[in-house]
């Protein structure tokens, strides 16, 4: 058996131990005066009201109407043979996503990855792990939200996907917010902030703006595999999530 780098052991229990103090046993709560100035929102920065409001369901109705009568599994059931593009061919298995059919969050990520090519879930390998302490530290569970990626096919290697396997892809991305209706989506990644937005920005500046997406509040964070490496990137995206947990409550940030 391989001898274990002592310092790679070391760098795992310190990537561990800061997993514990930001996401693990962590749940953010609104505090009380938050919620009691939810009912007057608007004119603090962030979005506004009006803007929440905007996202409510009822405000995105005639985007739903052509989706009457879909559900996401009959949608699933649709799509899922799909070889629009050439990673039809080589994928494994079809991720289409996972998670509550009516969640208030969505999150976004890229594309699978080959843990989840072999298993047809999105977030199933470390980085999804991670994922599912960040969705705890919320107070909520994977089960309560809605998970899954620009791409339904893994791109072999992992290499970026091209842009016409987002253009031929996208459409069913789109379609699964359509019927999920989510309160807020999150981003997780440059990539997928980038698509959505159709922005070249960094994520550091994606980050720094608040965005829309057919007209849903959107919050660009960095994506768990990138966390993982990069550890130091754990705090800001500890303050994204509160943004996300925030819309999602209906509070004004
Ligand atoms: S990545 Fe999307 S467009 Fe390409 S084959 Fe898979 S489902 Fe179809």
């Amino acid at each position: 058996m391989a001898e274990t780098d002592p310092q790679e052991i070391l760098a795992q229990a310190r990537r561990y131990a800061e997993d514990l103090m930001l996401f693990e046993g962590r749940h953010f709560i609104v505090p009380e005066e938050v919620v009691l100035q939810a009912s007057g929102l608007g004119e603090k920065e962030g979005f506004t009201s009006e803007e929440i409001s905007a996202a409510e369901p009822a405000g995105r109705e005639s985007v739903v109407a052509s989706d009457e009568g879909l559900t996401l599994d009959a949608f699933r059931e649709e799509i899922c043979t799909c070889t629009r593009c050439p990673l039809g061919a080589t994928r494994n298995q079809f991720v289409f996503g996972s998670g509550d059919p009516n969640a208030g969050i969505m999150f976004v990520g890229e594309a699978p990855g080959a843990d989840e090519d072999q298993s047809g879930l999105p977030f199933v390998g470390a980085a999804g792990q991670l994922l599912t302490k960040i969705i705890e530290a919320m107070g909520l569970s994977r089960e309560e939200v809605y998970i899954c990626n620009i791409l339904k096919c893994r791109p072999p290697g992992n290499r970026d996907p091209q842009p016409e396997e987002i253009a031929q892809c996208e459409p069913y991305l789109k379609r699964q917010i359509d019927l999920v209706q989510p309160r807020v989506l999150c981003t997780l990644g440059r990539f997928a902030a980038q698509t959505l937005l159709r922005s070249d920005l960094t994520m550091g500046r994606l980050r720094q703006s608040e965005h829309r997406y057919e007209g849903i509040p959107l919050v660009a964070t960095y994506h768990p595999a990138a966390l993982l490496r990069n550890p130091q990137w754990k705090r800001p995206t500890w303050e994204d999530i509160k943004k996300v947990r925030r819309l999602y409550d209906g509070v004004a940030l």
